[in-house]
Parts: structure tokens; C-alpha cells; sequence
């Protein structure tokens, strides 16, 4: 594998990067340690990357959907035997544990593809109207740009409904952990699909993404990160009127109506906004919780915390490893002594000191929180959790879209209510008490948190756009 991170994927060949001798390094949080580099890769890049995919579009797109199938059933196998590789090589580059990263950033992953495979096979892609059929056409050539903190998770997300569709790909990962992807390809590549059907260039967003963005031949930009870039990266898509998917930042809540008793829902609380050190665009970060409850709330919240050590992720003893960089690091740092300045309490966890050894932080829980705060309003993207008390379910309603955001929320309480208020809340996704994921459902954001969805069914149709035809002969 070595010999491959020193490439890029274009053209069906691991080839330099034109770039010749620039690389950038891929740092351990845990450790510090560089260990391993990849091409630091430039417009030429980009350009052949793209002119591969455009050379392959024509007849990729007339395969059959069972020649498809085929393939990408294989390309999972390949994928599938690389699993131990996978995961050793995301505890390193990513940091978190072990167990957390063989479920949520690997085997979640084979499901993901095996869920498209499934999906793709039964959807329907002609619909016959009154007096015209409309056919469900793939878009063109598709540019994947993709972020840091689910690093497999993303790029399966875009480039495998993207190719099932019958588009060509050119992928960009985060330039901060992009090595496990050239697993997924170098399965793409033994599988046998033709060349230029999926092309890997690694690199620096601002470079590599801009020109993405805005070279003739792409025809549609999917892309996840913050919300910033999105929004930069959309007016420059759109300066040619290409199709735009986002999949963007969140700040999402978590109402817990009156209840007798709130320990089962702590669980699903914690493993959301701790695990992978907080660093998940769905993470519950805003618990709203009944303000005559208030206190027995924040002394289960303590008592449970303990079960959330952080530390480093080769030690099973803990759930959470270090943030993923040092400016990860000093972001959530400044956010929490931000908390502090804006008159939050702080019952769990402490002020970051300076990183000495591993970007570790330790979960971090404020009360008393109000939801002006801009700690309750912006994307902290760490493990800080905020808990800020209503008065009634209408203002936990209130509070709950008080945000730019609309990518995920959950409720815990009484069934009716709690599905009521699920109703009520502006965001993609809503979990309602206990209920866990539908790898099908599809999932994306209302408001800043998005456009468009991934997932399933609604995943696939993103990369295709529909064609009237308008015969009369086939009525
Ligand atoms: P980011 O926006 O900094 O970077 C995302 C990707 O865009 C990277 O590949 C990066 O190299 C590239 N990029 C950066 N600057 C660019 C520019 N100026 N022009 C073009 N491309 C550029 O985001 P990040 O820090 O990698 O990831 C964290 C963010 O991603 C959070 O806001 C998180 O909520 C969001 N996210 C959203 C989802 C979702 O599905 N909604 C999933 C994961 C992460």
C-alpha cells in the first residue's frame, strides 16, 4: 500500500502526482507521528482527473444496471478482505479506538455499499405518465470532495450511488485523513471497472476544490464540510449552472420531555456527542431538558460522564480518542474557554491545556447554558455538550429551530408527545426514544445544514436527473 499513497488514481492507473516531489503528511493525534504522506496534487491533476472521467462517461453510462451490480458486488469483496488493514490504518490517521472505528468507520461502511447494491437493484427508474415517459439519466462527470472525520464513511456516501448511476467520478478526500480511501479504490481498480470510471486526486481543498468547482466539464459538485466551504464552493458551481449537493454542519438538539425517569436516553446522548471525540455533523450538542428537572438531570449526566474516558485509543479502557489536529484542537479549546466567558457552568471535564502529547480532550459538559450563546449557536465540532432548560414543550420547540441548522435532532419521552414534537422540529433526520438508524432512510439537512440527501434510494436518485420523452407511438 505504501507505493500507492505516493500516487494518485487517474485514468484506471496509480500514477505521481504532476506535482512532481510535493507531498503532504499525514500526522497520528494520538502520537504526533508523521507516518505516511500523500501527493500533494495540483490543477494538472484535476484537469487529467476529469478529462479520464469525461473519455469514460459515454459508454459507463450505457452499461446496464446489472453490469453495474456485478461489478460493484466484487468491488465489495475486495473491499470487504481489506478490513483489518482498514481499521488499523483509521485508529492511526483518524485516532479514535479501536472498537469504535471496526464498527461506525468500517463494517457500517461495507453495509452502506451492500445497502446501495440493494437499493439500486430494485429502483425503479422509468415512470410512464399520462402521455410521456420519464427516464431517470445519470448527470455526467461528478467531482466528490469529502471531510476528515468519517473518513471512509463520506467518500462511500458520494462515489458509490454516484457510479451505480452510471456517473464518472473524480474524488477529492480531506487532505487530513485520506488514506483508507485508497483501499476503496484499489478495490475499484481489482474489480475491473473501466478506467475513468472513478479517479482519486489528493490535495488541498482550496486548490484542488476550486478548480473542481468550476472546470466546464463537471457536471455536478457533491460535496460535504462545513458550511462555509459549501456555500463557497456552490457560488463558484454555480457559475456554470452545475447540479450542487451539500452535505453540511449542524448544531443539533436533543428534547427530553418530562419524564419519570431519563437514564435510558443518556446512552444515545453521549455516544453522540463523545464518541468520535464529538467530531459528527449529527452530534446531539444542545440537551433541552425541563427546567423543574434541571438538577437531577445534571447530577445523571456527572455520574454517567465517568463511563466516557478519552485518552489513547489503542488503550480499551477508553471510548474516545484525541481531536483529529492541533487546529481542531485549539477550536474546541477556545470554544470551551468561550463557554466559561459567557457565564455557562462547567460540571464535566476541564479548560485544555496545551497539547503536549495527543490532542486529547476530555468530554465536556456546560449547564445553565442559554441558547444566544454562541457556544449553543455554532458548530463547536468536539466533545462539548451544552444543557440548556425549558419551561414548556412549545418553548423546547422554540429553542430546538432556533438555529441555522436542521441536520439531525432526537426526543426521548412520553410516545404521543414525543412523536409530535418529532413533527414539529425542522431538521432531516429525527429519532424518536430508542428507535436507531435506517441505513435506507435518506439523510441530509433542512436549512444551512444542506441540500439534497444520500442514503438509499434518495441517495442514487441525487446523481440522476430525470428525461421526458414525449412519444406518442408507446401509447
Ligand atoms: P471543510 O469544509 O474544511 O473541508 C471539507 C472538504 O473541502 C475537504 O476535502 C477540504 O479539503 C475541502 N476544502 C476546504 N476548503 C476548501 C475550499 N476553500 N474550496 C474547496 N474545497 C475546500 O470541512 P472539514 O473540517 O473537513 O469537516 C468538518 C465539517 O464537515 C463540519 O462542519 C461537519 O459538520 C461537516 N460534515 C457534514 C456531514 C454531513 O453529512 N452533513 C458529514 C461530515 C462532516
Amino acid at each position: 500500500m505504501q507505493k500507492i499513497f505516493d500516487c494518485q488514481y487517474i485514468d484506471g492507473r496509480w500514477s505521481p502526482s504532476a506535482n512532481t516531489g510535493c507531498f503532504i503528511e499525514v500526522e497520528n493525534p494520538s502520537t504526533f507521528e508523521k507516518f505516511a504522506r500523500v501527493p500533494e496534487g495540483n490543477n494538472d491533476d484535476v484537469d487529467a482527473a476529469v478529462s479520464a472521467a469525461k473519455k469514460a462517461y459515454p459508454s459507463w453510462s450505457q452499461t446496464s444496471m446489472q453490469e453495474r451490480l456485478d461489478l460493484m458486488k466484487k468491488m465489495l469483496e475486495i473491499f470487504k478482505s481489506y478490513e483489518k488493514d482498514i481499521i488499523e490504518l483509521e485508529v492511526k490517521e483518524l485516532g479514535q479506538p479501536y472498537a469504535f472505528t471496526e464498527n461506525l468507520q468500517c463494517r457500517y461502511q461495507f453495509a452502506r455499499v451492500q445497502s446501495y447494491i440493494d437499493c439500486a437493484a430494485e429502483l425503479a427508474l422509468t415512470q410512464k405518465l399520462a402521455q410521456s415517459t420519464v427516464y431517470r439519466e445519470p448527470v455526467g462527470v461528478v467531482a466528490c470532495i469529502t471531510p476528515w472525520n468519517y473518513p471512509l464513511g463520506q467518500v462511500v456516501q458520494k462515489v458509490i450511488p454516484a457510479v451505480l448511476m452510471g456517473n464518472t467520478v473524480v474524488l477529492k478526500p480531506s487532505q487530513h485523513t485520506p488514506l483508507t480511501v485508497y483501499y476503496l479504490i484499489d478495490a475499484f481498480d481489482r474489480a475491473g471497472f473501466p478506467a475513468g470510471v472513478v479517479n482519486l486526486v489528493s490535495g488541498k481543498g482550496s486548490a484542488l476544490g476550486t478548480r473542481l468547482a468550476t472546470h466546464p466539464d463537471v457536471d455536478m459538485v457533491s460535496f460535504t464540510g462545513s458550511t462555509r466551504v459549501g456555500i463557497e464552493l456552490s457560488q463558484l458551481a454555480l457559475g456554470s449552472v452545475k447540479r450542487i449537493s451539500l452535505e453540511l454542519g449542524g448544531k443539533s438538539p436533543f428534547v427530553w420531555l418530562a419524564s419519570e425517569d431519563y437514564a435510558p436516553a443518556v446512552g444515545k446522548l453521549f455516544d453522540s456527542i463523545f464518541l468520535n471525540a464529538g467530531q459528527t455533523c449529527t452530534a446531539l450538542s444542545r440537551l433541552l431538558v425541563p427546567r423543574a428537572d434541571k438538577e437531577k438531570i445534571e447530577a445523571l449526566l456527572i455520574e454517567r460522564a465517568k463511563e466516557y474516558k478519552a485518552g489513547d485509543p489503542t488503550d480499551a479502557t477508553n471510548r474516545i480518542g484525541p481531536v483529529s489536529s492541533r487546529a481542531q484542537y485549539e477550536k474546541v479549546r477556545g470554544y470551551i474557554k468561550l463557554g466559561l466567558e459567557e457565564g455557562a457552568r462547567m460540571i464535566v471535564g476541564k479548560v485544555p491545556e496545551e497539547a503536549s502529547c495527543g490532542y486529547v480532550i476530555d468530554p465536556v459538559i456546560f449547564t445553565d447554558v442559554t441558547n444566544d450563546m454562541r457556544i449553543a449557536r455554532e458548530e463547536i465540532f468536539g466533545p462539548v455538550l451544552c444543557v440548556i432548560a425549558y419551561d414548556t414543550v412549545e418553548e423546547a420547540v422554540a429553542i430546538a429551530n432556533d438555529t441555522i441548522y436542521g441536520l439531525n435532532a432526537a426526543v426521548f419521552g412520553p410516545k404521543e408527545q414525543a412523536v409530535a414534537v418529532a413533527h414539529a422540529i425542522r431538521a432531516g433526520n429525527v429519532y424518536v426514544n430508542d428507535a436507531p438508524r435506517d441505513i435506507t432512510a435518506p439523510f441530509g439537512g433542512y436549512k444551512q445544514s444542506g441540500l439534497g440527501r444520500e442514503g438509499g434510494y434518495a441517495g442514487l436518485l441525487e446523481f440522476t436527473q430525470p428525461k421526458a420523452i414525449f412519444d406518442l407511438s408507446t401509447y
